[in-house]
């Protein structure tokens, strides 16, 4: 009777395009969908969130989709000849400018970058394929020098890991793209390149309510103020990709395992994303490694994993839904990832909510509840017992399916679209139906419940009821 508490989210695009294929996923077990703003146009972002909402609706269970807006990524600009070669110790000149570079000369249409830039500063370009060091500063451009080298292409990525750039995270395109988003009735808005928690501010005051924010950690200067970032925004993603350019491969893990500590601390959805099947594009299995990765993640109580390239534009996206689907299930079947979870828990806050969702955890585990039951209107409750870990899982009753949809990206949490309750006996009355409904409880089985006293406010959970079903 129990499902998977660790969410799968798929990256949209050409290999999971087709409705039937989609339908597939859904069925292989995604539970939230990524619409890619980095590539593909509006008609692509509005017919795929068509095909995914009908979709949910014949598969009966609430899905989540958040618009990942391209944000400030650093591109070189274009080369005369399509590209320069870049030599060990060749001394280069980095301009701001729209005019194409040549020979010894890269051009960006980056002023704020290149003003910024100082003696020492590392460029890392093309996915950290070939490193630069700058050496001089001048007046409108700096010197650098190569400290290994290849071929440029045009407009071919740059990371500067030892600057923080003076850019805000949402550039004009990306203020476009979120209006659109919003209005397509997105359930997240993923920001990426956030820099310090003023990135999520300025973020949050044009999405206001209309959608969650996740904040992708991309950056070292993100990491060094993670706790803020955290607390301001709704959900996390380790974005290991662009992470492994900003720092050395050995220090990843390590990020990835402080974001997941930082994010479950604070009771935020966390997800570990990039490169978990890289090589399911092609290949029909994946590595043992690759195995190991998503497992990793999962013992380190991440609520969600992600596909990216596996599911875009792969050869196999159902057979990587399905592989993910299997390991997180192998992990939640070994006891020592239930006996290891509670080590990484922090101390509830000092609120009624976070004491009853404490206290409900611990009445689901001594009497062996099939099901936790929490009302949630905006979702928090619900968030606030799937903290902490409870072993049979969070039922969200919430009258709300946007809230019902935020929630398919948290941990153990499934959720039922359902009127408010009227009365306690009508409270007890819809958990009832709603959990054997789900097939996750049956006769002399009990269920505890979470809810706000009178019926119908937010942010009041005030009480716990323990039920036993006929
Ligand atoms: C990443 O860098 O890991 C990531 C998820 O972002 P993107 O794929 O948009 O570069």
């Amino acid at each position: 009777m129990r499902t998977r508490d660790c969410k799968i989210v798929a990256t949209m695009g050409p290999a999971s395009d087709p409705p039937e294929r989609l339908a597939m996923l859904i069925e292989a077990g995604v539970d939230c969908f990524r619409l890619n703003f980095s590539h593909g146009g509006r008609e692509d972002h509005a017919r795929r969130m068509q095909t995914i909402r009908a979709a949910e609706e014949k598969a009966g269970a609430p899905v989540a989709v958040f618009a990942d807006l391209q944000g400030p990524k650093i591109r070189v600009g274009m080369f005369a000849d399509g590209h320069i070669t870049l030599r060990y110790n060749d001394i280069v000149t980095i301009e701001a400018s729209d005019e194409p570079g040549e020979g010894k000369l890269i051009r960006m249409p980056h002023p704020e970058l290149v003003g910024s830039l100082e003696e020492g500063d590392v460029l890392k370009l093309d996915d950290g394929k070939m490193q630069l060091t700058v050496t001089e500063r001048g007046r409108n451009q700096v010197k650098a020098r190569v400290d290994y080298g290849g071929t440029l292409k045009n407009q071919k990525g740059v990371n500067v890991p030892t600057r923080r750039i003076p850019i805000s995270a949402l550039t004009a395109k990306d203020r476009e793209d979120l209006a659109f988003a919003l209005e397509l009735g997105v359930d997240y808005i993923a920001l990426s390149f956030v820099q310090h928690p003023e990135d999520v501010r300025e973020a949050r005051e044009l999405i206001g309510a209309r959608a969650g924010i996740i904040s992708k950690i991309e950056k070292p200067s993100a990491l060094q103020q993670i706790e803020e970032i955290v607390e301001l925004s709704d959900a996390v993603m380790v974005a290991r990709g662009d992470l492994g350019v900003e720092l050395p491969p050995e220090q990843v893990p390590i990020a990835q395992r402080q974001i997941i500590r930082a994010a479950r601390a604070a009771g935020k959805p966390v997800i570990v994303a990039t490169h978990m099947l890289e090589s399911m594009v092609d290949a029909p299995t994946p590595t043992r490694a690759e195995a190991s990765d998503v497992a990793t993640a999962v013992y380190q109580g991440a609520d969600a994993v992600m596909l990216s390239a596996e599911s875009a534009v792969g050869r196999h996206p159902q057979s990587a839904v399905a592989i993910m689907d299997r390991i997180i299930r192998a992990v939640e079947a070994d006891e020592e990832y239930w006996s290891a979870l509670p080590r990484d828990m922090t101390p509830p806050q000092a609120t009624t909510a976070d004491a009853i969702a404490l206290s409900a955890r611990h009445i689901a585990d001594v009497i062996g509840c099939a099901a936790l039951v929490a009302y949630t209107a905006t979702g928090s409750s619900a968030i606030r017992v799937a903290r902490e870990r409870p072993r049979c899982g969070v039922i969200g009753l919430t009258p709300y399916v946007e809230t019902a949809r935020r929630l398919a990206l948290v941990w153990g949490v499934r959720s039922v679209v359902t009127e408010d309750a009227r009365n306690v006996e009508d409270m007890v009355a819809k958990a009832d139906a709603a959990v054997r409904a789900l097939g996750v409880a049956g006769p002399d089985d009990r269920v505890a419940i979470i809810a706000g006293i009178p019926f119908g406010r937010a942010g009041k959970t005030n009480t716990i009821r323990v039920l036993r079903l006929e």
